[in-house]
């Protein structure tokens, strides 16, 4: 069998089913038949809806590491909490392979594929640069699992329970900022395969192949 043979099947995430992939009508998706679960959708403006979502979160990010998270008063002494300050100290108490490790896996990598995410699809969009998107496709599907910005977000959750017994926290507005930024990654990375864009990938640079 080709790999263009190998295209017109999918395989269900849940149970591995193979499927025979079908041309969807607008607004539907595609069930398995063993599990019911949604193996593909029929996606309205996913280039454009996905570079939108992109910006936001870009912008987002960058609120929740410039403002404070929360503020934290304990017996009317108060600390301010923000990620930069945090990231110093893990540096100055000489933790440095943590230090590094934390910038990568909750800023550096997130950013990264932010700014590949709408390189590639303002690229798609322009239909230019193929050989471009293809290694920025590539890119994103190897760095994605690194991005550990919900692991963290649930830690500092975590944290807050305990520490509401002997603190009073104020949230600050990168707290805000933090909460988007979960709700359209859950969004935008459950809804949106990387098979979609690849599909896309395909359709824009056919001409070109
Ligand atoms: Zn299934």
């Amino acid at each position: 069998m080709t790999d263009s043979e190998l295209d017109n099947f999918i395989i269900c995430k849940k149970c591995h089913t193979l499927h025979r992939k079908i041309k969807l009508h607008k607004g539907t998706k595609a069930l398995c038949k063993q599990c019911d679960s949604v193996i593909y959708r029929h996606h309205h403006n996913l280039i454009d809806n996905t570079l939108a979502i992109s910006w936001v979160l870009l912008i987002a990010l960058i609120i929740g590491f410039s403002f404070s998270i929360m503020s934290i008063n304990i017996n009317g002494i108060s600390q301010e909490l923000n990620l930069p300050s945090l990231i110093i100290v893990i540096f100055n108490n000489e933790y440095y392979l943590v230090g590094i490790m934390l910038s990568f896996l909750i800023f550096i990598f997130p950013v990264t594929i932010l700014l590949s995410l709408i390189t590639l699809l303002t690229l798609m969009k322009l239909k230019k640069g193929k050989y471009l998107v293809k290694r920025l496709l590539i890119l994103v599907a190897q760095i994605a699992p690194w991005s550990m910005l919900d692991i963290f977000f649930i830690s500092l959750l975590v944290a807050m329970v305990k520490l509401f017994a002997f603190a009073q926290l104020e949230l600050g507005v990168a707290f805000g900022a933090f909460v988007l930024i979960m709700t359209l990654d859950i969004f935008i990375f459950k809804r949106i395969n990387f098979s979609d864009l690849w599909e896309e990938y395909n359709n824009i640079y056919k001409e070109s192949r």
